[in-house]
């Protein structure tokens, strides 16, 4: 029987992990077998977690929580959460490897990519379509890239990906950008940047790859075609709730709800933490904060129920 099993590896969970380990809780973190590190080891460099002057790369900052919290006696298993029972006061978390039993458990699952929902964009995944400018960017040197969004994660992605395509067109709905203005100011000045403002991706098409996205302004209804070879959609993150889904307290877009002032559920010994219970901040920093918040909580309820 395990104190803390904690199912996420972000900056959520590997902060719980680091505190809880520090706590000799001896946790034990589920962290994907291919998801390890979460979405920081698909980004590039991160320019505003404190302590990095310098800036430092997405997958570096990760494998450094790793190697923190394994200093302190965490536990990583690069394996996949797939049932989690949480009520009573022994918690069971099935994985694809294997059965592991706690006392508490802190969900860190993060949050996944928000689809666009339309036609062609299914069709054409991995042939076009993609979801990580670091990961696929590369395909798509010397070509027309398409970049669907307006938040931080498109201009990011846009600004990373021109480096490679002819010609980088981030395509919003709206004619004002939600990303930074620091990132706005660096995509603006950007030569191999363009915008299209007040436009939605209607449908994706091409042949066996993307050779274009059927635009229609959000003001006319006018539809257009432009030219992309590649389509990168970057319009938001929805919480990743599937392995409780009905059992955790969530708010109406699917965020699990928290106690006040704690990152309790309404489980007791369950707690949460990062972006699936964070719809409005979403950075490295408040999920590594939330990760802290969390390990303290379930050790102050081992304490107690100790005591009891
Ligand atoms: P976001 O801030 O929610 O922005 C999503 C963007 O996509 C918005 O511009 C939105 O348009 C647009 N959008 C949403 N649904 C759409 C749809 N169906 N069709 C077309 N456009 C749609 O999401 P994000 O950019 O992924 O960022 C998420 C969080 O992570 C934010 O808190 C962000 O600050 C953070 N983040 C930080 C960094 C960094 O600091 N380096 C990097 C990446 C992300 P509207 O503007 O019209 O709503």
């Amino acid at each position: 029987m395990l104190d803390v099993i904690i199912v996420g590896s972000g900056p959520a969970g590997y902060t719980a992990a680091i505190y809880a380990a520090r706590a000799s809780l001896k946790p034990l973190v589920v962290a994907g077998s291919v998801s390890a590190g979460g979405a920081l080891m698909q980004t590039t460099e991160v320019e505003n977690f404190p302590g990095f002057p310098e800036g430092i790369m997405g997958p570096d900052l990760m494998e450094n929580m790793q190697a923190q919290a394994q200093r302190f006696g965490a536990d990583i298993r690069l394996e996949d959460a797939e049932e989690l029972h949480l009520e009573g006061d022994v918690k069971k978390v099935v994985t694809d490897e294997g059965e592991y039993q706690a006392r508490t458990v802190i969900v860190a699952t993060g949050s996944a990519h928000r689809k666009l929902g339309v036609p062609g964009e299914d069709a054409f995944a991995g042939r076009g379509v993609s979801y990580c400018a670091t990961c696929d960017g590369f395909f798509f040197k010397d070509k027309p890239i398409v970049v669907v969004g307006g938040g931080d994660s498109a201009i990011e992605e846009a600004t990373f990906l021109s480096r490679f395509g002819s010609k980088v067109t981030v395509v919003h709905r709206r004619d004002q950008l939600r990303a930074s203005q620091a990132m706005q100011q660096r995509a603006f000045a950007d030569p191999k940047i363009d915008f299209a403002w007040h436009q939605q991706v209607v449908r994706i098409e091409g042949d066996i790859q993307v050779s274009h996205v059927v635009l229609r302004d959000t003001q006319t209804g006018q539809e257009s075609k432009l030219e992309a070879a590649g389509v990168f959609v970057a319009i938001g993150q929805d919480p990743r709730t599937e392995l409780f889904a009905g059992k955790l307290r969530t708010d109406a877009a699917g965020y699990v709800l928290t106690e006040p002032f704690s990152q309790k559920t309404n489980i007791p010994g369950v707690f949460v933490c990062g972006d699936v219970a964070d719809p409005h901040y979403q950075q490295a920093i408040t999920a590594a904060a939330s990760g802290c918040r969390a390990a303290l909580d379930a050790e102050h309820y081992l304490l107690s129920t100790e005591r009891n």
